[in-house]
């Protein structure tokens, strides 16, 4: 087993507990001390920072959302002076305005050490390629992949996102052994190699793949590792944790969260309670360590649990669950909770259907109606009416059996849904409410 700082990550965990209440403390007196937001935050709530006795006191801080992040735009949330800020990002605004973080050299380093843990506890070491086709730029995916996959010693080969041919051919003439970016993007190159005749299993070295920067299912885990013969592996974080930074181990049982750089909580959105490990609920966030743009307490909005179990590989963090959604891209479609995730995971029961697919809700005669459309796979496609309706039958009945609402389905052609290079954008809500 190959440990990129064994001593860290393998700690005791009542030593690791000792640890972290004292980065807690150190955290909070600074931000009392030197910084007006947090410093009005805690007033408000009307705790100081001695009363952080124990981690548990850490509840009695007050939480932080995106919206403080837009209301101090652009860099009023700093802790440091501009000068000691080595590079921003600006994230890629799923959810509305974007928002601007920034990194210290050393906010870098610890950017990359995660990586280099992460990416050393699924096998990557300095013999593989990575090939990195996230995006570059503001978004933090393509140069926090790279710079986490030279620190390992990997050989990068930066692509980006696009040109997708080229891309396959280089993986061939380079021997890719590893890549980097979203699953829908992975899917999409799948599609595109078979295309050009290329079988990922037998005409490249593809090893393994760390997709993340968007929710994806076990089921399109198997989707892809049928197809190619590869490994994959979930890779999740987001700007303001830095970026993607943190993976499953070879155990591939929940995300490893190192202890000395996130501590994570687990809460109830409504009562804002914490619930017990193991149970659902929206992930919350410290960063312990980070100089330019700390966080505490951040709402996430991510849904996920935290796993306490020990994981086989040895590593004693904890870990969290395989992230569901966000709570705000949860749809409400008449009163039901739908998730785009639940769509996806129960399009790959269905064999006649491929996982690409586009959600549209509309409000007709103030009833939600949701149209799923999906495409039919090529060796399902045919011009018998008969067999295209029974089809469509079969998902409307699947989906209304699992989602619980009936579904309106429309199968499309295979290849002719919108691909998606980067994050995918699978749901168009028309509903307007005067
Ligand atoms: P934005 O919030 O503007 O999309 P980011 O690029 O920082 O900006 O995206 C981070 C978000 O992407 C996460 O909060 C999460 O919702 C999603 N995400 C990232 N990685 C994963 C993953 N492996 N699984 C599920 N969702 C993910
Ligand atoms: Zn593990």
């Amino acid at each position: 087993m190959a440990y990129w700082n064994k001593e860290i990550e393998c700690m005791p965990p009542e030593r690791i507990k000792e640890l972290q209440l004292d980065m807690l403390q150190k955290l909070i007196a600074n931000l009392y001390e030197k910084n007006q937001f947090y410093r009005n935050k805690m007033v408000q709530k009307g705790v100081k920072p001695e009363d952080i006795k124990t981690l548990e006191d850490i509840t009695k801080l007050p939480f932080m959302y995106k919206q403080d992040l837009r209301d101090n735009y652009p860099t009023k949330m700093f802790t440091v002076p501009l000068n000691d800020v080595v590079r921003f990002h600006v994230s890629s605004g799923t959810t509305g305005k974007p928002t601007l973080v920034g990194y210290t050299r050393n906010d870098l380093d610890y950017w990359s050490e995660a990586l280099a843990r992460s990416l050393t506890s699924c096998g990557v070491t300095d013999e593989d390629v990575m090939q990195v086709s996230y995006g570059y730029g503001l978004f933090t995916g393509g140069l926090g992949a790279h710079y986490g996959a030279e620190k390992v010693g990997a050989t990068v080969l930066p692509t980006g996102t696009g040109n997708t041919e080229r891309q396959i051919e280089l993986m061939q003439d380079l021997g890719v052994t590893a890549i980097a970016c979203t699953p829908s993007y992975l899917i999409h190159m799948i599609d595109v190699a078979r295309e050009k005749g290329v079988d990922i299993r037998k005409d490249t070295k593809l090893k393994r793949a760390f997709l993340g920067a968007e929710p994806w299912t076990e089921g399109m885990r198997k989707h892809i590792e049928d197809a190619t013969g590869i490994k994959a592996y979930d890779i999740y974080g987001m700007s303001e944790m830095a970026g993607p930074m943190y993976t499953e181990c070879e155990e591939r049982n929940g995300i490893h969260i190192p202890w000395d750089i996130m501590y994570v909580e687990v809460i109830d959105p409504e009562t804002e309670q914490p619930v017990p490990a193991g149970q659902k609920g929206e992930l919350v966030v410290t960063m312990l360590r980070k100089e330019a743009f700390p966080l505490v307490r951040y709402r996430v909005k991510d849904i996920t649990n935290v796993i306490l179990e020990p994981c086989k590989c040895g590593r004693t963090s904890v870990r969290i669950a395989r992230i569901t959604g966000r709570t705000d891209d949860m749809l409400i479609i008449r009163g039901i909770n739908v998730f785009p995730s639940q769509v996806e995971h129960t399009l790959l029961q269905i064999p006649e259907v491929s996982a690409s697919y586009m959600i549209i809700v509309d409000r007709i005669n103030s009833l939600d109606v949701m149209t799923l459309q999906v495409e039919l796979k090529p060796e399902a496609f045919s011009d018998k009416v008969e067999e295209m309706t029974a089809v469509k039958k079969r998902v409307e009945y699947e989906m209304k059996k699992y989602l619980n609402i009936a579904v309106k389905v429309e199968l499309k052609e295979p290849g002719s849904l919108p691909r998606f290079e980067g994050k995918s954008k699978r749901v168009i809500d028309r509903r307007t409410y005067e």
